[in-house]
């Protein structure tokens, strides 16, 4: 899809019909929640065109549960918008809502209104634990939804949440796994973290939930930006955004939260399928790596570690990491004296039931 401007608007809580056991949007998002006035839709929508540079305005609705809230609410929301729909000055809208919030007049007036593309958040396909997270909905309301929308024409996009109490390594890749034949549009992975204030606090410090570690929701979440990929289901975040109220002292009680926990994920895929394909270069070997320009970073992981794992463990160094703008965004070309060998992310890299790297084509 061509790149487009979002413009937030962080509706915080607004028609949940309650607090789900992890959920402080305030401290996710920075923000109260009011909802704006159309003055202040008007307003910001006209600030961000004028710094997109000609590119297409997307609006969205986040934080909150939109179709939840009143009529009159939900739709002096979206009227404001619909002369700037008309002229093609904002190319679509999105809203963010719970499964089980939906039915066909809803979403009947989403459409009606352009909403483009609904996010729901899914946060698990088992429903122990939804019933755990006190989501109050189950797999299914999630399935109707996707079902409700498609009908609609109304693109779909979830929302994953690893680490819940009851939830496992296992049970988090089971549920992307019940989650990606209903072919989601776009996934957010969302590594359950520890907020302040939140009921997972309160569990957390009573001893009632132990947070995943860093290492394991890493572990999780290469494996289901793997999937994913393999899928052809594109991800567009994982873990919460650095915002500065989230990094302010003691926001994030406990939990696997990094500012660049994506990047962490990322090099760990990298790293394993280096893994699986370096060990044939002969000891004394002087390895020169390829890959695309914006995938250096990932491929190298911080202060260079993937390389210096591979050369801890195997006989040949690594000369260089070099970015190659010829290369496709997953493709990886390793040259040493020995031979040439060119794989391919998505194409060379799976992970077993244990969740170790596997090469299927190999
Ligand atoms: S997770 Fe969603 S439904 Fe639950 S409290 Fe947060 S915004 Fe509301």
């Amino acid at each position: 899809m061509k790149k487009r401007v979002i413009v937030p608007f962080f509706i915080s809580h607004q028609g949940c019909p309650h607090r789900c056991v992890f959920c402080d949007q305030r401290a996710i998002t920075g923000s109260a929640g009011t909802p704006p006035s159309a003055r202040e839709l008007l307003d910001t929508v006209g600030q961000w065109r004028r710094s997109a540079n000609g590119e297409p305005v997307e609006v969205a609705f986040y934080g909150g549960t939109f179709t939840a809230l009143p009529r009159e609410v939900r739709e002096g929301l979206l009227a404001p918008l619909q002369p700037l729909l008309r002229r093609g000055d904002v190319c679509s809208i999105r809203v963010s809502t719970r499964p089980d919030a939906l039915d066909e007049g809803v979403v009947s007036s989403l459409r009606d209104f352009g909403v483009g593309l609904v996010e729901l958040g899914i946060q698990s396909m088992d429903d122990a634990v939804l019933a755990r997270a006190g989501r109050g909905h189950c797999a299914a309301h999630s399935e109707k939804a996707f079902a409700l929308l498609r009908g609609a024409g109304i693109r779909v996009g979830a929302q994953l949440m690893p680490g819940l109490p009851g939830d496992s390594a296992a049970g988090a890749v089971a549920s992307l796994r019940r989650l990606l034949p209903l072919r989601p549009d776009l996934l957010r992975i969302y590594p359950a973290v520890v907020l302040e204030g939140t009921e997972l606090a309160r569990l957390y410090r009573t001893g009632g939930y132990r947070p995943l570690s860093m290492d394991d929701a890493v572990r999780i979440c290469k494996v289901m930006l793997q999937e994913a990929a393999v899928a052809g289901v594109p991800v567009i975040r994982v873990g919460l955004h650095p915002g500065d109220d989230l990094a302010a002292s003691g926001a994030v009680l406990a939990g696997p939260y990094h500012p660049a926990f994506r990047q962490l994920a990322e090099s760990e895929r990298w790293y394993d399928l280096l893994a699986l394909v370096c060990a044939p270069f002969p000891e004394g070997d002087e390895l020169e790596v390829s890959v695309s320009p914006a995938r250096v970073s990932d491929l190298a992981g911080q202060k260079r570690c993937n390389i210096r794992r591979m050369e801890a463990v195997h006989p040949f160094r690594v000369r260089r990491i070099l970015g190659d703008a010829s290369l496709g965004r997953d493709d990886l070309v390793i040259r040493g004296v020995s031979a040439t060998i060119n794989v391919n992310l998505v194409r060379d890299l799976r992970y077993n039931s244990s969740m170790n790297a596997i090469r299927e084509n190999a």
